[in-house]
């Protein structure tokens, strides 16, 4: 069975209730445009913005690919969203199409040269209200540019803190796959870190790395930051070790796991090809629906968090 085929087989809620006409890739696309502009039914708003950093110091383990999905999806349910692009490679940029060559402003002009975070924004086309602060090449140098500066390890904590986010309800960090000082920098300027969990085996290797480094910026430079989110991706229902590796997450993680779960997905992996998040490239397919859930799940937490 081919892999799409298999997704079809999964039982879906379509975020998008397709028209009887709704059922090729191009009336599918033009579908989701409308609900990315116009917005779904409206989801409920966290009262002040919720900053969320998505890190995990492995690569491609999904922060990425979760930084744009869970955005795109909270954006088309009238949420006003940010993300900030700290991937040197700038992944999350070229998913979400906004440009990222170097030279352009980027939020290593935020870190290293004191620029206003609001003067490299760009809105993201396609959407009302989704942004991206995008990463040029140039963010590669930043983390020894960064070295001698005062207050290092908080220069994009200053840089939120003099930003008005008060138009925005959800600014999503992309972290690049290591512990250096883009990572460090983000865990002092965001309180709740979103880990994205690979279903695979050695998923759970280097962790407690990750919760021991989140640990140290807690006792240190950031009292507020806390686990708020794990979110287990590229699931393949197929395997057993997946499940193996589910519940061993959950059972050591509890409820700060999210109930949804990525499914591994061709649809997923494809998208950021054409510039586009699933949710607009395939918003039918089994990536989209889940990312939907897990960004519905996500706003429904506001209330949990701690003061
Ligand atoms: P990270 O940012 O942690 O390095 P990415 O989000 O870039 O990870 O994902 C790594 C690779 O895996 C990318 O090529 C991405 O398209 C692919 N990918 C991510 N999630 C899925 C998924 N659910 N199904 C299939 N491929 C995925
Ligand atoms: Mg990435």
């Amino acid at each position: 069975m081919t892999e799409q085929a298999r997704e079809r087989e999964v039982p879906v809620v379509h975020p998008v209730q397709p028209a009887a006409s709704a059922d090729t890739p191009i009336a599918r696309a033009a579908q989701a445009a409308v609900v990315a502009r116009s917005g779904g039914d409206a989801w409920p708003r966290p009262t002040s913005c919720r900053v969320i950093t998505i890190a995990n110091q492995k690569g491609g383990v999904g922060k990425t690919t979760s930084a744009v999905n869970l955005a795109a999806a909270l954006a088309m349910h009238g949420c006003r969203v940010l993300v900030l692009d700290l991937d040197p490679q700038g992944n999350a940029s070229t998913a979400l199409d906004v440009d990222h060559r170097s030279g352009v402003p980027s939020v290593y002009d935020v870190l290293v040269d004191d620029q206003p975070l609001a003067s490299v924004i760009r809105p993201v086309a396609g959407f009302a209200h989704l942004y991206c602060a995008p990463a040029s090449i140039d963010l590669a140098g930043a983390e020894i540019e960064l070295v001698p500066l005062v207050a290092r390890e908080s220069r994009l904590a200053r840089a939120l803190a003099s930003y008005d986010a008060s138009s925005l309800d959800y600014i999503f960090i992309d972290c690049p796959p290591s512990l250096g000082l883009l990572t460090v920098n983000s865990l002092v300027a965001a309180p709740e870190v979103l880990i994205p969990i690979q279903c695979e085996y050695y998923a759970l290797e280097g962790l407690e790395q990750l919760l021991r480094t989140i640990e140290l910026v807690r006792s240190h430079l950031n009292p507020r930051l806390s686990v708020t989110t794990i979110l287990l991706t590229m699931y393949d229902g197929r395997t057993r070790l997946a499940s193996q590796v589910a519940d061993e997450v959950r059972d050591h993680f509890g409820s700060v796991v999210l109930r949804s779960v990525i499914p591994r997905s061709v649809r997923v992996s494809e998208a950021p090809s054409y510039g586009q998040s699933v949710m607009t490239y395939d918003p039918g397919s089994s990536g989209a629906v889940a990312y939907l859930e897990a960004a519905k799940e996500l706003t429904g937490r506001t209330a949990e968090l701690p003061a």
